[in-house]
């Protein structure tokens, strides 16, 4: 299988709660970075969602979760919840909010909520069935800055700065090795084998290594110089809730770096800039300098300030003399 195709937009419009989707149908993924007012959504999407990434609890960021609550129930499933520390006890209140009387029939529901806690990844579950008591699950040590991974992608993180900590994300699908199939159909092999030809190009181990095709040793290097070629995997970022210092900058630029999609809030213009600073928050010079600096392909901006009320021209013009392929 090649890349999966995936589907990646704004859920509000650019001055309302901030937040994205990414869809993968063909891994039955739906994602969210940030549940803020997710009124826009269909319901049925919200259905599906199976993983929320949250950058902290500021109620813009964290008040659709009721909306999702309401929507997840009624259907055995989980829904994994990633972020820092107290976003468990924020989830717990959430729930607690609520009277559970009469859950004995209600199909599972679980929130898993993984979060970053000093040095450490904590895991805790909410079961509908326990009324979504507050279940610590385990603990493991931070080794690097992926908070998830399976097969196909890792969401990496950076602890950033808005006068609280906040994370900023990265989604990144995973290289993939195809293979040139003209001229592997070309070689004596048969079924399996070429599977197994493919999996011996996988490995980056192998290098220097040989392997017999029919009568002939053939060097990795070489084979996989003729028979094979990388198809480079999609990285979408997504920052927000950030101010301008520069430890911030420093890990943005390298959590973000060649990003074929950045998600970067923008919330001031240039002339707003000391409001930006107190509110801990990007003008449009910083939004563009993030990007520019980290070799961007395309820059999406939100997160608008009330300020400018619906006129979102102001803000996109200004961006996009630093910034050009900006939208
Ligand atoms: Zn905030
Ligand atoms: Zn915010």
């Amino acid at each position: 299988m090649s890349q999966p195709r995936i589907k990646h937009y704004l859920i509000n419009e650019k001055y309302e709660d901030p937040g994205i989707v990414i869809e993968i149908p063909q891994l039955g993924e739906y994602v969210l970075f940030d549940v803020g007012n997710i009124h826009r959504l269909d319901r049925e999407l919200i259905k599906k969602i199976t993983k929320v990434f949250i950058t902290h609890t500021h109620m813009d960021h964290f008040i659709g979760f009721d909306t999702l609550l309401r929507y997840k129930l009624g259907r055995p499933h989980t829904v994994e919840f990633f972020g820092i520390n107290p976003l468990a006890e924020n989830v717990y209140a959430k729930l607690q909010g609520y009277t559970w009387n009469l859950v004995e029939f209600e199909p599972q529901l679980i929130f898993r909520v993984k979060q970053i806690s000093g040095e450490l990844f904590e895991t805790y579950e909410f079961d509908i069935k326990k009324k979504f008591a507050k279940d610590f699950i385990s603990e493991e040590k931070i080794k690097d800055n992926v908070i998830y991974e399976n097969k196909f992608y890792r969401v990496r993180f950076a602890v950033l700065d808005h006068k609280i900590n906040v994370l900023g994300y990265s989604f990144e699908f995973k290289n993939k090795l195809l293979l040139k199939k003209e001229k592997v159909e070309a070689l004596p092999l048969r079924g399996r084998e070429v599977g197994e030809f493919k999996t011996f190009l996988e490995d980056q181990n192998n290098r220097g290594r040989t392997l017999r095709i029919g009568e002939k040793l053939y060097l990795y290097e070489d084979l996989f110089q003729d028979y094979a070629y990388i198809q480079k995997g999609t990285k979408i970022s997504y920052i927000t809730d950030v101010v301008y210092s520069p430890e911030n900058r420093e890990k943005i630029v390298n959590l973000v770096r060649d990003s074929d999609y950045l998600y970067c809030e923008s919330v001031f213009l240039e002339r707003d800039r000391e409001q930006a600073e107190k509110v801990y928050h990007l003008t449009t010079k910083q939004t563009a300098e993030i990007a520019n600096s980290a070799n961007v392909k395309h820059l999406i901006v939100f997160h608008f300030s009330r300020r400018y009320g619906k006129n979102k021209e102001i803000v996109m013009n200004e961006i996009r003399k630093l910034f050009p392929d900006v939208s």
